[in-house]
């Protein structure tokens, strides 16, 4: 049986693309769960906004039933769809960057996720990343890692990628950005973001990429 593997970190520590490179040499899924908390972030930007252009938590949710917000296997890798829009880059904006940690400390949308996330690994052969699988989602992973690195390596990491999509912010309010998610994530009352006891901790701030990998791919056997 193919394994399920749990990688949770703190923001901008390279979770998802390393993830997604694993996923690709061993032959699993990657399951990016982040993207599931933009997502719902985007749907309640667009639908759950109050008077004053903010979002109205109790609008939001209210309007959760209506919520499409599903995963579809595309060439081998999961495309995040919000109903018939595939909205893998409305989810990378700054206004749902900023806006996502408070979303994703309601109750009522962990909840609402939980089962979902639980559903997708159930038959094996996934690597999920977030901040809270190997503690809430997945506890029985087969194997579980928890990546680190120092702020000022995230951000300069997280202001390049960003460069490369053409948004040019600069490094103080990347760092801003950053450090604010990580802080109400970290605190927030419904499974924050916390290494499991047994999950594997890996600083990478002096790693590259393939390095992180290899030693990700140390542990599994
Ligand atoms: O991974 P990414 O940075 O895209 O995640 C965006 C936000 O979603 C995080 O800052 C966090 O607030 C939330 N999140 C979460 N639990 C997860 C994955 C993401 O609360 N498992």
């Amino acid at each position: 049986k193919k394994p399920v593997i749990a990688i949770d970190g703190y923001s901008s520590t390279g979770k998802s693309s390393i993830s997604k490179e694993i996923a690709r040499r061993l032959g699993l899924v990657h399951i990016d769960t982040g993207a599931l908390y933009r997502g719902i972030t985007l749907f309640a930007l667009r639908c759950a906004l109050d008077q004053s252009g903010k979002i109205d938590c109790s609008m939001l949710e209210k309007h959760l039933p209506e919520l499409e917000l599903k995963f579809h296997l595309e060439h081998g890798e999961l495309v995040l769809y919000l109903a018939k829009e595939n909205i893998t880059e409305p989810i990378r904006s700054q206004q749902v960057s900023e806006n996502v940690s408070f979303i994703a400390k309601q109750s009522f949308v962990r909840d609402y996720l939980l089962e979902y996330q639980r559903e997708m690994a159930k038959k094996g052969g996934v690597i999920m990343d977030g901040r809270d699988i190997g503690t809430t989602v997945l506890p029985e992973a087969d194997y579980k890692f928890f990546l680190s690195a120092s702020v000022q390596e995230r951000s300069r990491r997280r202001h390049l990628e960003l460069q490369s999509m053409g948004i040019d912010l600069p490094l103080e309010e990347v760092e801003r950005n950053l450090t604010s998610r990580d802080a109400i994530d970290s605190s927030r009352e419904a499974s924050p973001l916390r290494q499991a006891p047994d999950a594997v901790l890996i600083d990478n701030t002096k790693l590259t990429k393939e390095e992180t990998i290899e030693k990700i791919l140390s542990f599994i056997s």
